[in-house]
């Protein structure tokens, strides 16, 4: 699928309602990518990496976030 065009310069993408990180570069219809992008409950993050979306209590997507160490 493709990248949210305003998320093309990131690759972390929070999901506010569920508290959960999707991997843009891992992605696939299970993450309701679109859904997320209608619902406007999306987050990035600075920096933009997956240990600063753990610190703001953000779960690793388990579809695309295969590196779930918890
Ligand atoms: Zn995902």
């Amino acid at each position: 699928m493709s990248r949210p065009t305003r998320f093309e310069e990131f690759r972390w993408l929070g999901d506010k309602d569920r508290m959960r990180v999707h991997d843009l570069d891992n992605t696939g219809d299970p993450c309701a990518i679109d859904d997320l992008m209608k619902r406007e409950a999306f987050a990035s993050f600075g920096p933009d990496i997956l240990p600063e979306a753990r610190n703001r209590g953000y779960k690793p997507c388990p579809h695309c976030v295969p590196d779930d160490s918890e």
